[in-house]
C-alpha cells in the first residue's frame, strides 16, 4: 500500500466526464488523475486545469499522443499537428508525461519496418517542442497483439532502444497489462531506470473475453503487479500507480463503486 494511486479517466468513461472524475478523486482521496484527451476536450483544457489544481490533484499523465503511421504524407503531418496540440495540453495541465501510443500499420499496409520508421520520424518531429515545453514523451509499449492496429512498439526493450536513440525528453510508460508476459521484463525495467515516467496497473483475466476491453481490476487476474511495482521502484521510480481499466464489466458499474474497489484492491 505504499504508492500513491491515480485514476486514469478511461476507467469510468461510460458514466463520468472529467469534472466528475476530479470530484470523485477528491471524494475518495485518490491524489492522482490521468485524463484522456476526449474528456479533456469536452470539459475544456483551461477549466480542467483550474479544477484539477483546485482539487490538489497531480496529473500523472495525459492520454494520449502518438498514432503516427498513416498511408500518406498529409496523414502523417496531421498526426504530428495533433501531437503538438497534445504537448501544449500536457503542458497546460502540468502533466508528468504525455503517454504515447505510437500507432499500428497504416490501413492496407504490410510494411511493418516502414510503420516503425514513421513512428520514429513522428517522434523526432515533435521532440523539440516537447523538450521546449518540458513535457516528457512516455513511450508506452503495447502487447504485440495490438501491433496491427494500435502500436508497432511492442516491448520494453524496443521502447528503451528508441529512448536511447532519441535522447533527452523521452521515457517509458510501463503498463502491467502490456509488459508482464515478457521474459526480459525484469532486466528491461532495471535498464529503464529513471526513464520510467509512468506505471499503469490493471490485470490479465483468465479467460480474457476481449483483448482490448476486458482488463481486470488489480488483483483479479494473473499478473504479479506487486512484483512489477517492486521492480520499477528498485529501478528508481517513486511515482504513482495509475489504474487504467478498459473494461466493459467495470464501465457498467457505478463509478463510486469502481473507485472504492480500486482503493481496496491497491496492494503496492
Ligand atoms: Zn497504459
Amino acid at each position: 500500500m505504499g504508492s500513491a494511486l491515480s485514476l486514469n479517466t478511461v476507467t469510468v468513461k461510460e458514466k463520468w466526464g472529467l469534472a466528475e472524475c476530479i470530484e470523485g478523486c477528491a471524494r475518495h482521496a485518490i491524489p492522482g488523475i490521468s485524463p484522456w484527451r476526449d474528456v479533456l476536450h469536452a470539459m475544456g483544457v483551461a477549466a480542467a486545469g483550474r479544477q484539477i489544481r483546485d482539487a490538489g490533484l497531480t496529473v500523472t499523465g495525459l492520454c494520449r499522443g502518438g498514432m503516427f503511421p498513416a498511408p500518406d504524407a498529409a496523414g502523417r503531418a496531421a498526426a504530428i499537428d495533433d501531437n503538438l496540440r497534445a504537448i501544449e495540453e500536457a503542458h497546460t495541465l502540468n502533466a508528468a508525461c504525455l503517454v504515447m501510443v505510437c500507432g499500428g500499420l497504416p490501413p492496407g499496409s504490410k510494411d511493418l519496418p516502414g510503420a516503425r520508421a514513421m513512428m520514429r520520424d513522428g517522434l523526432e518531429a515533435i521532440l523539440p517542442t516537447a523538450r521546449a515545453a518540458g513535457v516528457t514523451l512516455a513511450l508506452e509499449p503495447l502487447h504485440p497483439m495490438t501491433c496491427a492496429d494500435r502500436s508497432v512498439l511492442s516491448t520494453t526493450a524496443q521502447a528503451l532502444d528508441l529512448c536511447d536513440a532519441l535522447g533527452d525528453g523521452v521515457g517509458v510508460a510501463l503498463d502491467c497489462y502490456h509488459i508482464w508476459w515478457d521474459p526480459e521484463v525484469a532486466a528491461q525495467i532495471a535498464r529503464a531506470g529513471r526513464r520510467i515516467a509512468a506505471f499503469h496497473a490493471c490485470d490479465w483475466l483468465v479467460p480474457t473475453t476481449d483483448l482490448v476491453l476486458d482488463r481486470g481490476m488489480p488483483g483479479d487476474g494473473v499478473i504479479d503487479i506487486v512484483g512489477l511495482r517492486a521492480m520499477v521502484e528498485a529501478a528508481g521510480y517513486q511515482g504513482f500507480t495509475e489504474v487504467e481499466l478498459l473494461s466493459r464489466r467495470w464501465w457498467a458499474e457505478e463509478p463510486d463503486h469502481v473507485l472504492a474497489t480500486m482503493k481496496a484492491s491497491h496492494r503496492c
